[in-house]
């Protein structure tokens, strides 16, 4: 059977999937806002890889003077005619962070019990590989995609996709019946299909009132104080009014949690007159933004005339798109071929937010996010299990040979 020649291919494939995953991990493709040359030394890598592979590959660049050369890398390569099915992988990584916290060489790879450790082996190169290899294992085999094909692969998906996704999507390049896996969510059982997110809402609070000295507190208004109950009051609020939960979503409900605080003053003994923080919200559909920006002010309202203060609420970033239906070709295909090639039941989420699958699902497109990963992205220690790296890419064929 075609299908079983292709697997067993694969999984002999293995070991030359660890080297060609750890040839990539050799090339760091950091985005310059995290300080970094961007993507490409390794698109060129990519690229000629792709090539052998008898692909013709096209560049969607967008410009970025921050970078060597000029320009951020986008490959793409069609494969038939028709609706197509894309695989989305992107190139760039995120900093190393602390590197006394790594155990190995972040951009020199090592194989300690089936995990092959380094930056950007999970996130996103274990998925670049599977792809590729997938494809790879098809040739070897002599068998033709069942279907249109395309693969994407971008750069800038750490840092926002605006020279990334963001700008393939304005290229006249997917079709309106196209539809679109991402390999860059998972969890380490594999199970998780993920096919909506939360609407995301980050909102910025400046409160301000009169700065003092801290022994005359009667000459000031104390924006710290303010702040902290104002703080409390969202904290304990927000939960309670906007309490619906979807057993879909992972977590089953809509969180509100406050992060970043802005410095205030240097000293102990001035009280600020300044005091700024934000929230990070994460609303299930059943809400709306203007519903929760409603309950945001109220509760601004009762601390403004309590403590004599100024409050501004800014929305500094907000993210939101229709999910994909549970029950679309590509789910269910998605389903299937995991039930097929892996044996495994899958389960249909959705999650708190923050991947490439939103600007596609804004553009009414189809798109499953799936992997099986450790979920070690952006740790120190990242590693890719190696099995998850091969068991991957028998889905990936599956799917590249068509509902047939
Ligand atoms: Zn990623």
């Amino acid at each position: 059977m075609s299908l079983e020649d292709v697997l067993g291919r694969l999984d002999r494939m293995r070991n030359d999937m660890v080297a060609a995953l750890t040839a990539l991990c050799r090339i760091p493709a950091i985005g310059p806002t995290n300080g970094g040359e961007g993507e490409g030394k390794k698109a060129a890598h990519v690229q000629a890889w792709m090539k052998e592979l008898g692909l013709k590959v096209e560049h969607f660049d967008a410009p970025d003077e921050r970078v060597p050369g000029g320009k951020r890398p986008n490959l793409v390569a069609r494969v038939g005619k028709g609706p197509r099915l894309w695989f989305l992988c992107h190139m760039d990584i995120v900093p190393p962070g602390d590197l006394k916290g790594w155990r190995t060489d972040p951009f020199d790879p090592k194989l300690v019990d089936g995990r092959l450790y380094g930056r950007g082996t999970e996130d996103n190169g274990q998925a670049l590989v599977s792809v590729l290899s997938a494809y790879q294992a098809l040739l070897k085999a002599k068998e033709k995609p069942g279907r249109a094909l395309g693969f994407a692969i971008v750069a800038d998906e750490e840092t926002g996709s605006d020279y990334g996704l963001k700008h393939l999507t304005k290229q006249d390049l997917f079709e309106s019946k196209d539809v679109f896996l991402v390999p860059d969510y998972g969890v380490p059982a594999g199970d998780a299909v993920e096919v909506a997110e939360k609407s995301v809402l980050w909102l910025k609070f400046t409160v301000t009132g009169k700065q003092g000295h801290a022994s005359t507190p009667n000459e000031a208004v104390n924006a710290a104080r303010a702040g902290a109950f104002l703080v409390t009051a969202l904290d304990a609020n927000l939960p309670r009014r906007f309490r619906a939960t979807d057993p879909m979503f992972r977590p089953w409900n809509s969180t509100f949690e406050p992060t970043k605080r802005e410095p205030n003053v240097p000293n102990v003994n001035t009280i600020p007159g300044e005091d700024v923080f934000y929230f990070d919200c994460r609303v299930l559909p059943a809400y709306t933004k203007k519903e929760v920006l409603a309950a945001v002010e109220e509760l601004a309202a009762q601390t403004r005339q309590t403590f004599g203060v100024q409050i501004k609420v800014d929305v500094v970033n907000e993210e939101s798109s229709p999910p994909t239906p549970a029950d679309a070709p590509i789910v269910l295909e998605v389903l299937r071929a995991l039930q097929k090639v892996r044996n495994l039941r899958g389960k249909v989420v959705g999650i708190g937010g923050g991947t490439v699958a939103a600007p596609l699902r804004e553009k009414k497109f189809p798109c499953v996010v799936w992997s099986t990963t450790e979920e070690v992205g952006h740790t120190v220690n990242e590693y890719s299990k190696v099995d998850n790296l091969v068991a991957d890419a028998r889905v990936f064929a599956a799917l590249m040979l068509g509902p047939k």
